[in-house]
């Protein structure tokens, strides 16, 4: 064998089931087709954020006067904007190409096919090579789900593609009001976009707590972005340089929405295009390839990580299952935990969840109760000019054991994971609410929640 590992793909997934794999031991290879870092550096996580940041930037400018700052001549430069955000994701490349080298994994440029089951073979330009692995681990991410929309596609943009705009929209239909379409209408917004978010379900975010849901939908329309849920794109159709956008609500014809720019964000789907699993035997469907716990496929000494295994596609998930199928691949045993995967939505605020959601706890039937601290009473949110958002969480009402943490807040993404910690640990609201948490702090708005639950409020009625 040449390797005792090869990993095809270099996102998040792979690029740490690698590390990981080198670091315990084994000989190592990685296979990437395109750039080091995967979608979530160069198309997702990464320059989405930078892009945010600035759009953030922008935002509080426009909110100065009300801290007692006159600001005049404020000026978006959208181009270097996004060379800005250029820059952060090759410099991070650059970085995760020197970690690959330092644990000397050795990186193929082109695109991996199985031949068999433990021999891949990777193209590159017209020329093929061939490599052999003790065990695979398949990381091949995802991409963009492609919608049929009848009309003429032409400006019709993915979320790949808006990341490379080089001149602001006066306006944007976003088609999808789940994660990535609710994070794009934030940051265009912020940057004075006109933007229209067109949702076919009855709410936007389907998959986060509904109380939470309804808050954050003010806080986008306070903003100024309209929201169109229950509704259905059924035409995008060019207008000179512009595009309309027909509507539906309700199966009855509805309105005509016309933007500069259409951005078709519905999700994304498992990409095995290229891959040949069937010359490997490994079982997989449209949903993705399905795997055990382990991480091991229909084929035991092959892995699949990440997004191309279905379900939930998020970063850091695709990252700990790449720790842990590197270490079950190295004959270790994994403690990486996945029972508690926070979620993260990077709004103005910001929300966060982990752990069950009230209607998961219904649906399953499971007892529980709800304590809530609404930011308004923490000093913290209030000094940074935030009156609006919540703290909640869900616990076991026998023994306070915590089930569920939801939160609309700004900075919600970092605290979220002092939750995580105290429900991996079993910790009981109780514990969080005898915890010293400093102050002022944003992170006082979990413990205060907590000291509600514990029937000790001190700064809520
Ligand atoms: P990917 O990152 O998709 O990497 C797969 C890699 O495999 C790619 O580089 C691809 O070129 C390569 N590849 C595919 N086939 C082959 C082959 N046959 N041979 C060789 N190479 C191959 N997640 C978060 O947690 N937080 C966020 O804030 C966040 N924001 C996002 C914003 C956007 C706009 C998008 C689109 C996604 C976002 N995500 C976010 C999701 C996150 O990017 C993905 O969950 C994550 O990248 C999945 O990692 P992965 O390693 O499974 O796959």
């Amino acid at each position: 064998m040449d390797f005792d590992v090869l990993v095809i793909g270099g996102g998040p997934g792979g690029y740490v089931a690698a590390i990981r794999a080198a670091q315990l031991g084994a000989k190592t290879a990685l296979v990437e087709k395109e750039e080091l870092g995967g979608t979530c550096l160069n198309r997702g996580c990464i320059p989405t954020k930078a892009l945010l940041a600035a759009s953030e930037k922008v935002a509080e400018i426009k909110q100065a006067e009300k801290f007692g700052i006159s600001v005049s001549g404020l000026k978006v430069d959208f181009e270097r904007m996004i060379e800005r955000k250029n820059a952060v994701v090759n410099r991070l490349r650059g970085g995760v190409n020197f970690l690959l080298q330092k644990n000397k994994v050795k990186v193929f440029k082109g695109t991996a096919g199985f031949l068999d089951g433990r021999t891949v073979q990777i193209s590159r330009g017209g020329e093929n090579e061939k490599a052999t692995a003790a065990k695979i681990i398949i990381a091949t991410g995802s991409v963009p789900r492609r919608l049929n929309i009848p009309g003429n596609a032409e400006g019709v943009l993915d979320s790949d593609d808006v990341l490379n705009l080089r001149e602001l929209p006066e306006s944007l239909v976003i088609i999808g009001g789940g994660v990535i379409g609710v994070e794009f209408g934030s940051i265009f917004s912020n940057l004075g976009t006109k933007v229209t978010i067109v949702e076919i379900m009855d709410r936007i975010l389907p998959q986060v707590d509904r109380e939470l849901a309804g808050l954050l939908l003010n806080q986008l329309k306070k903003k100024g972005i309209t929201v169109l849920t229950g509704s259905k794109v059924e035409e995008v159709r060019k207008a000179g340089s512009r595009n309309v956008v027909l509507v539906s609500r309700g199966g009855s014809a509805g309105a005509e929405v016309v933007a500069d720019k259409v951005l078709v964000a519905p999700g994304r789907v498992p990409f095995v295009e290229g891959l040949n699993l069937e010359a490997a035997g490994v079982a997989w469907s449209r949903e993705g390839i399905a795997v055990s716990e382990d991480l091991t496929t229909s084929i035991d000494h092959i892995y699949a990580i990440g997004d191309v295994t279905g379900g939930v596609q998020l970063a850091h998930l695709a990252s700990a299952q790449g720790i842990r199928a590197a270490e079950h691949a190295a004959g270790r045993k994994s403690y990486i935990s996945m029972k508690y995967v926070p979620s993260c939505i990077y709004t103005d605020p910001e929300v966060a969840s982990a752990g069950f959601t009230e209607e998961e706890l219904q649906q399953k039937g499971i007892a529980y109760k709800a304590a809530r601290f609404p930011l308004q009473a923490s000093g913290k949110a209030l000094a940074m000019g935030y009156e609006e958002g919540l703290v909640k969480i869900l616990y076991d009402p026998e023994f306070g054991e915590v089930l569920g943490v939801h939160m609309v807040a700004p900075r919600a993404t970092d605290i979220i994971a002092e939750a995580v910690l105290a429900m991996r640990a079993e910790l009981t609201v109780a514990e969080i609410a005898t915890t010293i948490h400093a102050h002022p702090t944003l992170s006082e708005a979990l413990l205060e929640a907590a000291h509600v639950a514990h029937g000790t409020p001190i700064h809520s009625a």
